[in-house]
């Protein structure tokens, strides 16, 4: 009873002294006067990802650089989008492999089920993120590019040097030898 009275009253003191007000005033000074956290995305940085960010998929190859897939076609069979086409294919030392590995990207919803299932670790999503196109056409990546594709982070959540190349389409490579910063450590929490 004494609790309900006195949440009344401040909230009565509140209404009338602009309590509230003044308190969202003060948060917003403090972020006024605190670093910024702004990317200078493409231009001058690049956010990397953490190793368990799941973005493009990656296809590995074994020391000897051979694919790892054995067409088990497992992947195909679990993905909930019915995005990824595996066309067998048995060499002639009996070993079996891809002759295609396509995977739509525009109906990927990148849940990760394909990395799971894998039986050879053979396929996984890597740390890669640019990659919009115009034409859905341009979202069907096969086998070769995705051997290309770069892996997982193998360090993650920061803020690294990088440079904007037109040249490269829409990718930002990341500056050689440049030191990250937390991003997440300016995010300033009440
Ligand atoms: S991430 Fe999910 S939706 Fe995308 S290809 Fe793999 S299983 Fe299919
Ligand atoms: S990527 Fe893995 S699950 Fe998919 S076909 Fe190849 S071996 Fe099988």
């Amino acid at each position: 009873m004494i609790a309900r009275v006195a949440q009344r009253m401040s909230g009565w003191v509140g209404w009338v002294f602009f309590l509230d007000l003044f308190d969202g005033l003060s948060l917003t000074l403090s972020y006024m006067f605190s670093k910024t956290v702004t990317e200078r995305y493409p231009d001058d940085e690049k956010w990397m990802p953490f190793p368990r960010y799941r973005g493009h998929h990656f296809l590995k190859s074994n020391a000897e650089g051979k694919i790892n897939c054995v067409a088990c076609e497992l992947c195909a069979r679990i993905c909930p989008c019915r995005c990824i086409t595996v066309v067998p294919h048995e060499d002639e030392n009996g070993e079996r492999h891809p002759r295609v590995f396509d995977i739509d990207l525009g109906r990927c919803l990148f849940c990760g089920l394909c990395e799971d299932a894998c039986p050879a670790d053979a396929i996984a999503l890597g740390r890669h993120y640019e990659f919009c196109e115009y034409d859905n056409k341009a979202l069907m990546v096969g086998r070769d590019a995705l051997m290309a594709m770069p892996g997982k982070a193998g360090r993650g959540g920061e803020v690294v040097p990088a440079r904007l190349s037109t040249e490269a389409d829409v990718t930002v490579p990341i500056t050689v030898g440049g030191e990250g910063a937390d991003w997440w450590r300016n995010i300033r929490r009440r």
